[in-house]
């Protein structure tokens, strides 16, 4: 497991990284949980920064990213990615949250960004599980890590114990497996 990966435990909205991702909705004009606390900390101006990519492209459907200017933020940018809604686990739930932190890192790597705190996407008010979540977040970052060489550190930003415990496991268990 390359050290270019951490797990925290507390509030994403404090932390002086290049790149907050907001686990937003589709219609990118703020919300509950993680959404809602940036939008407090970050003040009115990331709201119209949402409201003028809305303009310009329409809604964020699930699995895609937009990126904004951050506000009051520490952080330089916010990019907004909308995860699945768990309904099962047979509407390609999985692959939506895949592609959410891919497109998100994708779009921090394109604008030149080198760090990235992430929130646990889709297991608040989207009802995602949070062990599976947890290795799907796990597992495509450290997929895109090898092949990807640009970005020097992502944090993965736990909100509660369960939550960090998954993640330090599996980053252990990762971190464990021979490399050669
Ligand atoms: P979603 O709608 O994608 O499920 P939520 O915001 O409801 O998004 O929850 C996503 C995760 O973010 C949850 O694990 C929740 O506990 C966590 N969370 C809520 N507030 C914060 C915060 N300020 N910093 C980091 N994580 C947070």
């Amino acid at each position: 497991m390359q050290p270019r990966v951490q797990v925290l435990q507390g509030d994403i909205t404090t932390l002086d990284v290049d790149v907050i991702v907001n686990a937003a909705n589709p219609s990118l004009l703020g919300g509950g949980g993680v959404d809602g606390a940036i939008h407090r900390a970050a003040g009115p101006a990331l709201l119209e920064a949402c409201k003028q990519v809305r303009q310009q492209q329409g809604e964020c459907p699930p699995g895609h990213a937009v990126i904004t200017t951050a506000g009051n933020l520490r952080a330089k940018a916010v990019i907004h990615t909308v995860g699945p809604v768990w309904r099962g686990g047979d509407e390609h739930e999985a692959r939506l949250l895949e592609d959410a932190y891919r497109n998100s890192l994708q779009l921090a790597e394109a604008n030149g960004y080198t760090t990235i705190a992430f929130p646990a996407i889709s297991t608040g008010v989207y009802g995602y599980p949070k062990a599976a979540a947890a290795e799907i977040a796990v597992n495509t970052i450290t997929d895109y890590l090898t092949r990807h060489h640009h970005l020097q550190q992502i944090y993965f930003v736990c909100y509660d114990d369960e939550t960090t415990h998954l993640y330090q496991r599996l980053l252990t268990q990762l971190g464990d497996e021979p490399t050669g």
